[in-house]
């Protein structure tokens, strides 16, 4: 009997499965809008029982990852800004005001992200066990 979960990297990173077996849910709740929630990670993987907490301050080094996420995410604000509005130096305000409600509201998506792409740097993949 085969597996219907992908097993694949993005689709395994997306969906923010463990690193290891790309199957077991990282995080407690997956919808990261759930702020109280928000950093709650389970402590092994229900799958292939991986550490997601191997020493304290660990994610620290998703905030390396989460710099230049965050500032092409805002490249791709600008670009879209300036397509819509077409001159970004006579609204730089109003860019501003649109830098800060978009980094607001994908700041749960991204330290999220952060987080598991830190994970997938760090963790190997050891294939799906059946
Ligand atoms: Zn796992």
């Amino acid at each position: 009997m085969t597996s219907k979960i992908s097993t694949s990297l993005i689709p395994a990173l997306l969906k923010m499965k463990c690193p290891q077996c790309r199957k077991g849910n990282a995080f407690k709740d997956p919808n990261p809008y759930h702020l109280k929630h928000l950093g709650d990670m389970n402590a092994l993987c229900p799958v292939c029982k991986l550490n997601f907490r191997p020493e304290p301050g660990f994610y620290f080094g998703g905030a390396v990852v989460s710099y230049p996420l965050m500032v092409g995410f805002n490249l791709l604000v600008a670009i879209t800004f300036y397509l819509i509005v077409g001159d970004i130096f006579n609204h730089f305000l109003s860019l501003m005001l649109t830098f800060t409600i978009a980094t607001t509201l994908v700041a749960p998506v991204m330290f999220r992200y952060s987080r598991m792409i830190f994970l997938y740097i760090v963790v190997r993949y050891k294939g799906a066990k059946e």
